[in-house]
């Protein structure tokens, strides 16, 4: 079965763009048919995105993070207007809030991630939603701002309860390989009560590698730990739930 990979920072890996291309057959040959590229600031974004222009499975995402609200280049908005139009982009993000890494101070935070949230509204996009110890603050503004398109919440680090107010939202959830941890068992109680339909699996590579690659760098073609872990969580066939790892995406991106 196919594997979608929602959320690889290709330039944190590597920045060599042949590495970059190496990086992403590897993937199709373990299975990774489809990975959405996260930009880690807008120059990266249009530096991978001409890199990787002839990899077939990669798709992108282009936004203004939380880490770089200090600073997010000049002209920001005007760049994710123009990034936007070309082809394969297929997502705002990653947006949000982090309150445990000191990223300038809150409110701008706050400010920088609603105005990207109206812009995916106007530009008709669906948003990649980041949250680290802001867990309250992002729901409180989703509830007022999420656009029509909706989002992820990636890298769910929340617990059962949390994702229950988020489903009410319409939202999907990705799983990272830190779902694999044995003493996760917020998140493996979420990824078992969680609807089928809404769950999604992401590498966040080079970050939060799967137990079984303990040591390693993480990247895309790592990504089948996981959704291994998440068929062996769930009651349903196995066929079902592969299934749903990649339709969900497919249906959420508008692939
Ligand atoms: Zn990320």
């Amino acid at each position: 079965m196919k594997l979608f990979d929602t959320h690889a920072h290709i330039g944190l890996i590597n920045e060599d763009p042949i590495e970059q291309l190496i990086l992403s057959r590897e993937a199709k040959q373990s299975g990774v048919e489809y990975i959405i590229s996260i930009c880690n600031n807008l120059q990266d974004f249009f530096t991978v995105y001409e890199n990787l222009s002839t990899a077939k499975n990669v798709y992108h995402s282009i936004g203004v993070s939380p880490s770089e609200v200090a600073n997010p280049g000049r002209d920001w908005e005007r760049q994710i207007e123009e990034g936007v139009r070309l082809d394969k982009v297929v997502a705002i993000g990653e947006i949000g809030l982090d309150y445990f890494r000191k990223f300038g101070n809150r409110d701008a935070q706050v400010e920088l991630f609603i105005r990207q949230l109206e812009m995916a509204d106007k530009l008709d996009f669906p948003v990649i939603i980041h949250n680290r110890d802001a867990g309250n603050d992002v729901l409180e503004i989703l509830r007022e701002k999420l656009p029509r398109k909706g989002g992820i919440l990636h890298c769910y680090s929340e617990d059962w309860e949390y994702a229950r107010n988020a489903l009410e939202l319409n939202l999907y959830i990705s799983f990272a390989g830190n779902v694999t941890y044995r003493n996760a068992r917020n998140l493996h109680e979420t990824a078992k009560n969680m609807p089928l339909d809404r769950i999604l699996i992401e590498s966040e590579s080079p970050f939060m590698v799967p137990s079984a690659y303990r040591g390693k760098r993480n990247k895309p073609s790592y990504l089948k730990a996981t959704a291994d872990f998440i068929v062996e969580l769930r009651d349903e066939p196995e066929e079902e739930v592969r299934q749903a790892l990649l339709d969900n995406p497919l249906r959420f991106f508008g692939i």
